[in-house]
């Protein structure tokens, strides 16, 4: 009685308490896992957790030719790697099951006998069609050569969360049996998604010219449908295109084998059609869940950029805990023979502290630090030839530092007063000597800030490779 009266005066409130946002991420497993999908998945599982509802995983399988296991096992794997959990579907189950389209064909033919009981599902040349309310014309297709059925009808109007509205007239009947006895992709969606009690469809805006068909499909059922966000193309790095499977970045399968961090791709996707409304972009997922917003989604199409996702990956990897960077950094350095296990972990730390803040991925590590363990490096020949373009010739540069560095006490503010006072005694910028210096010790053109690389590198090999470069 009370709850009814609270309901009564607050409508808002109504919505609150009766209805649980419940989402679906639909894929068909017909290829790789690329990051338009993922995107998708992602906004819809941000969506549910934004809201405290259920994320729900429905496999849309069925094409039965290109459809695999294979596919599958991909894209359920890529969805927890990136951290994307499902409160039903395959492997969890749920109330509202088998989360299979494959596995749902009785309830399908349940559902056309249901329509075509209502007189709104008819067959004609073997394929079932859903028939249209309107007043009808005969009409001629040119382009299809086809006579058919034309229905009076008014657009359909559709509210999108994203989109705003969008009006869309659909006035012939469609096929949603085929003659071979398969549910079209349409049908089994909408009775899917009402059997599943979705209530709100996040996808891709190559849905949305769907989207008027399966809105009549919910008024042949009779039952309202959920609310819509179709959601901004992914376009590629360059050009107007979308971003294709083929493109440098697209699968997700691609950044796990980079090492890339999941949180951090997780949190690039999250960027890709929308902002965080502080501007603040890299940020942890809590925060993301905390702030997003369907409304606050992109109208205008959003570009893949590699760079940028590089870059959330360093500043992620960058604001992990020293500890946390450590322990996924040994293995690699390990497997890399960069390291072996008897290094002590106050050296390993010493070292990571200093490369953690520049390292743009943990797969470039072994390359990055590995000099800090043998005087057997690899010399980069494009820093080489580099050398002579800023400060003429380098053996001279370091021959010029040999003495201030033997000269200096090993801290970064005084190995800083000696490149300045080499500077000043031979009428050149400090900077003049460091990418010598640096490519003499480490035999690379950057890497981590050198003042730092110095100290940790130590006195004496350091001195050693400068003289081992003069030599
Ligand atoms: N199986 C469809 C797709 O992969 C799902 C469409 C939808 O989300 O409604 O694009």
């Amino acid at each position: 009685m009370l709850a009814c009266r609270f309901v009564g005066v607050f409508p808002l409130a109504n919505t609150f308490f009766m209805s649980q946002v419940r989402v679906r991420f639909a894929p068909s497993p017909t290829g790789f896992f690329h990051i338009g999908s993922a995107r998708t998945a992602l906004f819809n599982w941000l969506y549910a957790r934004h809201t405290g509802g259920k994320f729900i995983l429905r496999i849309e399988d069925t094409d039965k030719e290109r459809n695999s296991e294979a596919f599958l096992q991909v894209i359920m794997d890529s969805m927890r790697w990136l951290g994307m959990d499902w409160d039903e579907g395959p492997e969890v189950g749920g109330a509202f099951g088998p989360y299979f389209q494959s596995q749902r064909t009785e309830l399908y033919q349940t559902k056309l006998k249901e329509l075509a009981a209502k007189g709104r599902a008819y067959e004609k040349d073997g394929a079932w069609w859903l028939r249209l309310e309107g007043a009808r014309t005969a009409a001629y297709d040119d382009h299809l050569k086809k006579d058919y059925e034309k229905v009076d009808a008014a657009p359909m109007v559709l509210h999108d969360m994203v989109r705003g509205q969008v009006a869309r007239v659909e006035d012939r009947d469609f096929v949603i049996f085929r003659s071979n006895g398969e549910p079209v992709f349409h049908f089994v969606n909408v009775v899917d998604d009402i059997e599943m009690k979705i209530t709100h469809v996040i996808r891709g805006e190559d849905h949305l010219s769907n989207t008027s068909k399966h809105l009549e499909l919910f008024k042949a059922f009779g039952v309202e449908p959920p609310k819509y966000a179709h959601i901004p193309l992914i376009l590629k790095t360059d050009g107007p295109g979308k971003m294709s499977k083929r493109d440098k970045g697209a699968l997700i399968e691609e950044y796990q084998q980079r090492r890339y961090l999941p949180s951090a791709v997780r949190n690039y996707l999250c960027l890709l059609g929308w902002t965080p409304a502080d501007g603040k972009e890299v940020l942890p997922i809590d925060e993301i869940v905390r702030q997003f917003e369907i409304s606050a989604v992109h109208q205008s199409n959003a570009r893949f950029d590699e760079r940028k996702m590089s870059h959330v990956n360093a500043q992620t990897l960058r604001n992990l805990p020293a500890a946390e960077f450590a322990a996924l950094a040994r293995p690699i350095l390990l497997e890399t023979k960069v390291i072996d296990a008897a290094i002590s972990d106050a050296r390993l730390t010493e070292v990571l502290g200093i490369v953690q803040e520049k390292v743009i991925s943990l797969e470039h590590l072994p390359e990055f630090m590995g000099f800090f363990f043998t005087a057997d490096f690899k010399k980069d020949e494009g820093a080489k030839a580099n050398l002579t373009k800023k400060g003429g010739d380098p053996v001279a540069r370091v021959r010029e530092l040999l003495p201030a560095l033997e000269a200096a006490e090993w801290t970064e503010p005084a190995l800083e007063a000696a490149f300045a006072a080499v500077g000043a005694a031979h009428e050149r910028k400090p900077t003049d000597y460091f990418a010598p210096a640096r490519f003499a010790i480490s035999g690379q053109g950057g890497g981590a800030h050198l003042l730092g690389v110095l100290r940790v590198l130590g006195r004496d090999t350091t001195l050693a490779r400068l003289k081992a470069f003069i030599a």
